[in-house]
C-alpha cells in the first residue's frame, strides 16, 4: 500500500552543501512603514541630492513577513511526492538466459532503483515504476493486448508480478501498469469472435457496412476492412478499437481494472491512448464523450480502491490536458509540451521555450496533477535529442528534477543511452556493463541488438564517477527527495533579463527553492531576475543546494517577489544554481 511506504523516501543530498550565506545586508525598513509617515525623521522634504535622513518615501514597502508554517498539507495523494521511473520489462534484464527480459530480471534489479535503506547512496533512489503494458499480447511492445488478465508469458507469470509488488513495496517503491482501453489486438478472441457478424462480440467493436470517408489529420486511414466489413482502428488494423459506448465493453473494463487492483495489488495505471476512447463522426479525439467515460470509470474504480493513480496519456496541447484532470477524468497527466520545450530550449540555447511552458502549466493545472518527463517509449531518446551532449544532458536532467510535477524517467535515460526511431530501437536492451553481446542485460542474444549507444553508457561504467550522468541523476533525486518544495511545490515563473537564463521558484507554502539554470554554452554575468509577485515573506536566507557557493537572497518586495535581484556573479555554461530560500 503506498501509503505504508511513505516514510522510507527520506534522502539526504549527495551533494556539496556549502557553508550557509545569510544575506546580512537586507534591512527592511519596518519601523517607518509601521508609523504611517511619509517623512518619520522630521527632516525637511528635499527633492534634491540626497544625504543625511534622504526621505524614507523612496524605501520599498516591506516585505510581507512569514505566517507560521504550516507543514506538510494532510491531504496531498500519495504520487505527489514521488519520483518514477518508466520500465520497459522486455528490455530491462533477462533472469532466464532467453534474451528476453522478464519480471525476475525486473527483481534482480530493485535494488539499483532503490535499495529500501535510507543509508546507502549508490542507489537511483525512485519511488515508483511505471511499466510498459504486461498483459499478454501479439507485438514486443505489449500495446495489442490478447489476454488481459494473463502476464505475457515472455515475462513470466502471476505469482512473479506479485512478488515484483511485494519486493517494491518493500522498498518503498509504487507500481503503475501501463492499461490498453482504447483498443485490443486484432488476435484477441473478442475481435476474433466479432469477426462473425451477430456473434457475441460483434458489438464490442464499430462495424460499418461501407468505408465511412474519414481519416486522421495526416490523411491516414481508421476503418480497415474484414470480410466486406468494415472496422474502426485509429492506430492501425492490428489494433481495432473497442467500442466503450457498449454497456457490456464498459463492465468488462471496469472488471479488468478491479482485477489489476485486487488480484494483482498494483497501485495504479497508466492509461494508454486516452484521448482517443470514444469517437463521434470525424471528431476522433478528446470527445466529450471520452472525458466523461473517463470520469465515471475512474470513479468506480475508486469506489474499490480510493488512492489508487489513474494516470493517462494525452499526447496534446497543455490546455488540452490539462481539461483531463480539471474534469476529474484523470488523476495525474502527463505534459508534453513541457518535455518537448525543454529540449527545445537546451538545443537553442535559448529560454523562451521552457519559460513559456512554465508559465502555462503553472496556469493550467490544479496542484499535483501534472507528470512531467524528458521523453518517453514513443520518442527518440533525449540524449539523441541532445546530440549526445552530455552537459546538456545533465541540465536536462536538473531541469526535470528540480521543476514542478511528478517527475518520469524513461529507463537508460540515467545513463545517456541514445537511440533513434523506429520504436525497437529507442526501447533497446538496459546497458548495465560494457559486456558483449548483452551488455549484463542477458548472458544470451538479446531480443533486440543493443543501441547505438555512445561508449561509457552503462552502468557499471558510471557508478561511482563523481562526474557521470547516472551519479547526478543519482544525487538530483536525492536533492529532490530531501527538499519538500522541491518534490512537490508549486512552480512560480521568473522573469530572466538574459534569454539564455531559465529561473523559477519552488513553493511549497512554507518553503521555496530558487533554480536558475543557464541553458548557454558560453558563461552568463550577473542575470537579473524580477517577480512581481511571489510567495517569499520576511528576509530570507540563502543555503546553496547545487551550484556556484556565492548566492546571495533577494530583497523582498510587499507583493512577496523581488525586482532586479542578481543571485549569482557568474554561472558557467550548461550550469544550474538552486538555493533554498528560507534559510533551512
Ligand atoms: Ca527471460
Amino acid at each position: 500500500m503506498p501509503d505504508a511506504i511513505l516514510g522510507r523516501m527520506t534522502r539526504h543530498s549527495r551533494l556539496p552543501r556549502p557553508r550557509r550565506l545569510v544575506a546580512a545586508a537586507i534591512v527592511v525598513p519596518l519601523l517607518f512603514a509601521a508609523c504611517g509617515s511619509a517623512n518619520p525623521s522630521g527632516a525637511p522634504a528635499t527633492s534634491g541630492s540626497p544625504g543625511i535622513g534622504a526621505p524614507p518615501s523612496s524605501a520599498p514597502p516591506a516585505a510581507p513577513s512569514c505566517p507560521p508554517p504550516r507543514g506538510p498539507a494532510a491531504d496531498r495523494p500519495w504520487w505527489a511526492d514521488r519520483i518514477f521511473y518508466e520500465v520497459f520489462v522486455r528490455s530491462f534484464a533477462d533472469s532466464d538466459d532467453d534474451g528476453v527480459g522478464d519480471l525476475r530480471g525486473l527483481i534482480e534489479r530493485l535494488d539499483y532503483l532503490n535499495d529500501g535503506d535510507p543509508a546507502t547512496d549508490d542507489d537511483l533512489g525512485v519511488t515508483g515504476l511505471w511499466l510498459m503494458p504486461i498483459a499478454d499480447a501479439a507485438s514486443y511492445h505489449g500495446y495489442d493486448v490478447v489476454d488481459y488478465r494473463t502476464i505475457e508469458p515472455d515475462y513470466g507469470t502471476a505469482d512473479d508480478f506479485r512478488e515484483l509488488m511485494a519486493q517494491a513495496h518493500e522498498r518503498g517503491i509504487a507500481i503503475i501498469v501501463d492499461l490498453v482501453l482504447n483498443h485490443t489486438s486484432r488476435d484477441h478472441p473478442w475481435f476474433q469472435d466479432a469477426l462473425t457478424p451477430g456473434s457475441a462480440h460483434d458489438d464490442w467493436y464499430l462495424w460499418e457496412e461501407t468505408r465511412p470517408p474519414v481519416a486522421k489529420s495526416d490523411g491516414s486511414r481508421v476503418w480497415h476492412e474484414a470480410d466486406g466489413r468494415f472496422y474502426y482502428g485509429y492506430f492501425w488494423e492490428g489494433m481495432p478499437d473497442l467500442d466503450l459506448e457498449n454497456p457490456e465493453v464498459t463492465a468488462e473494463l471496469d472488471d479488468i481494472g478491479r482485477f489489476w487492483i485486487d488480484e494483482m495489488g498494483v497501485d495504479g495505471f497508466r492509461l494508454d491512448a486516452a484521448r482517443h476512447l470514444i469517437e463521434d463522426g470525424d471528431e476522433l479525439e478528446n470527445t466529450p464523450a471520452t472525458l466523461d467515460w473517463l470520469a465515471d470509470w475512474r470513479e468506480r474504480l475508486k469506489a474499490d480502491r480510493p488512492d489508487v493513480l489513474v494516470l493517462g496519456e494525452v499526447y496534446d496541447s497543455s490546455s488540452m490536458t490539462a481539461r483531463y484532470v480539471r474534469e476529474g477524468s484523470l488523476d495525474l497527466t502527463f505534459e508534453f509540451g513541457l518535455a518537448s520545450a525543454t529540449i527545445t530550449s537546451l538545443n537553442s540555447r535559448d529560454a523562451g521555450s521552457i519559460a513559456a511552458a512554465h508559465r502555462e502549466i503553472a496556469d493550467a493545472y490544479p496542484p499535483d496533477t501534472v507528470a512531467t518527463f524528458l521523453t518517453n517509449h514513443d520518442q527518440n531518446r533525449v540524449a539523441a535529442q541532445l546530440g549526445g551532449d552530455l552537459e546538456a544532458q545533465k541540465l536536462a536532467a536538473t531541469l526535470l528534477l528540480s521543476g514542478a510535477g511528478v517527475p518520469f524517467i524513461y529507463y537508460g535515460e540515467e545513463i545517456g543511452m541514445s537511440g533513434r526511431k523506429p520504436d525497437e530501437r529507442i526501447r533497446a536492451p538496459m546497458r548495465w556493463d560494457a559486456s558483449e553481446p548483452g551488455a549484463g542485460f542477458s548472458v544470451a542474444e538479446p531480443w533486440q541488438p543493443l543501441g547505438d549507444d555512445p561508449p561509457g553508457a552503462d552502468v557499471a561504467t558510471q557508478d561511482a564517477d563523481p562526474d557521470s550522468l547516472l551519479e547526478t541523476y543519482r544525487s538530483l533525486v536525492r536533492l529532490r527527495a530531501a527538499h519538500p518544495a522541491l518534490l512537490s511545490g508549486a512552480i512560480v515563473p521568473i522573469d530572466a533579463s538574459d534569454r539564455h537564463v531559465v529561473a523559477y521558484l519552488r513553493s511549497d507554502g512554507d518553503r521555496a527553492v530558487l533554480v536558475v539554470a543557464n541553458l548557454g554554452t558560453e558563461p552568463v554575468t550577473a542575470p537579473k531576475l524580477a517577480l512581481e509577485s511571489g510567495p517569499l515573506c520576511g528576509a530570507p536566507g540563502v543555503d546553496v543546494l547545487a551550484g556556484p557557493a556565492d548566492a546571495t537572497a533577494p530583497r523582498v518586495t510587499a507583493e512577496g517577489g523581488f525586482d532586479a535581484y542578481v543571485p549569482i556573479a557568474h554561472l558557467g555554461p550548461r550550469e544550474a544554481l538552486i538555493v533554498a530560500l528560507d534559510g533551512e
